[in-house]
């Protein structure tokens, strides 16, 4: 029996759906992450923006060309959001929600989709095994509501895995890099540990750790300090910015200013020197204006990021930004544009400062990445290798380098 695990959207979908397909395993299945025959289909859909739900419905009727007679299963957050417009399709034989992917494959069970096994699924799986980087989620919801945010309604409230079972996983999973995946993993919270916390007790892991995105308002000395002396937490933190308008972070909800948000990339470079500092940037808020926009591009400049994420504002309705007026399609494609070269002036420059220096680059398939995060491509690099490496050349989305060693 084949079943095909359909994801859409961000990494914690990915970590999510990658649980599921352990699960399905585990119960016998053939599992694929590709649209093709099955005899079962799982979708984890995505609503951050309309474009992702549209493709989220789109999917279904794929599963559908692909074999009109398998059951379909729609989890995430599109469904948790408008489980209708699912739940109305021709072949969806149950359409759960975000907040209740834990229990999907519990309830496929007693529906009798497939047979009984002893085997559960928890609700913090452990990630995949694999040798080069793993996924450990250790936290889910958000408690923000930033304003043009659909994730809190959907995913409910923050909580945290145990320390004691992530780091079990950690120790388990036989990966070289292990990246902590959350919601608003700014907020982990295990008893009296907090993410600083977290981090030390990984830091007694043979393990690179990477962390995904992060509050600025995290980002303070003891935090920064934990993670230098953990020794083991590779220097690229993504601080999601947004906007570069103090007005427009306020419109949104973010609980910084422009001034604190820079104040906080110059406290990680004061710890990590050469730290990769990467973001997302939401363009054309409503209400944002060209100086508000202009203050964006400027702070693009003065943070000296890594890699900027850029994308046009997309009104979600539900959300407190739905209510305000949307700027016309043209001026958000002009200001995307913008910001778009702005990026990529950014990032050209942060690759530069490593021409001719050393990294240590764990290779994956095609390439590998660095300890900050930049994408490095080597003759003779072998998967799952950590090398120390010269870099010689900027290359595509990253540089050329010399392997100088093969470390482990
Ligand atoms: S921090 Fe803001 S943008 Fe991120 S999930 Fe929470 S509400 Fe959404």
């Amino acid at each position: 029996m084949k079943a095909c695990v359909f994801t859409l959207g961000c990494k914690m979908n990915e970590v999510e759906s990658a649980s599921l397909m352990r699960g399905l395993e585990a119960r016998g299945y053939e599992v694929t992450d590709e649209l093709g025959y099955a005899d079962l289909y799982l979708l984890n859909t995505c609503a951050v923006t309309a474009e992702a739900e549209k493709k989220s419905r789109q999917a279904v009727a794929r599963m559908r060309k692909f074999n009109p007679q398998a059951p379909v299963i729609v989890c995430g957050c599109a469904s948790e959001r408008d489980g209708g417009a699912f739940a109305r399709r021709e072949g969806v034989t149950l359409v759960t929600g975000a907040q209740n992917k834990g229990r999907v494959l519990d309830l496929l069970e007693k529906r009798g989709i497939f047979r009984e096994t002893e085997t559960a699924f928890c609700a913090l799986p452990a990630p995949k095994r694999t040798k080069t980087r793993a996924f450990l989620r250790i936290q889910d919801g958000c408690n923000r509501f930033c304003s043009y945010c659909i994730i809190p309604y959907l995913r409910g409230r923050t909580r945290s895995g145990s320390a004691e079972s992530i780091l079990r996983e950690a120790a388990q999973c036989g990966a070289k890099e292990i990246v902590l995946t959350g919601i608003d993993i700014s907020s982990y919270r295990d008893g009296d540990c907090d993410l600083s916390g977290l981090l030390r007790k990984l830091g007694e892991l043979p393990v690179r750790i990477r962390l995904g995105s992060l509050e600025a308002g995290v980002v303070t000395d003891g935090f920064l300090l934990a993670a230098r002396e953990a020794g083991n937490v590779m220097p690229h933190f993504h601080l999601s910015m947004q906007s570069g308008s103090t007005a427009v972070l306020r419109a949104m909800n973010r609980k910084y200013t422009r001034e604190e948000y820079l104040g906080c990339c110059g406290r990680v470079r004061k710890y990590f020197p050469d730290a990769a500092i990467t973001t997302d940037i939401i363009v054309g808020f409503p209400a944002e204006t060209e100086e508000d926009f202009e203050s964006s591009l400027s702070a693009v400049r003065e943070a000296g990021f890594a890699r900027v994420h850029c994308f046009p504002f997309s009104s979600r309705p539900g959300t407190a930004a739905a209510k305000l007026q949307d700027l016309p399609a043209a001026v958000k494609r002009e200001r995307m544009g913008r910001m778009a070269e702005e990026a990529k002036r950014a990032e050209s420059a942060y690759i530069s400062r490593f021409i001719g220096r050393e990294l240590t680059v764990l290779f994956e398939e095609e390439g590998g990445y660095s300890e900050n995060y930049i994408r490095v491509y080597a003759e003779g690099a072998r998967e799952g290798a950590l090398c120390r490496v010269r870099v010689t050349q900027p290359e595509r989305d990253g540089v050329r380098a010399e392997i100088l060693e093969v470390l482990s």
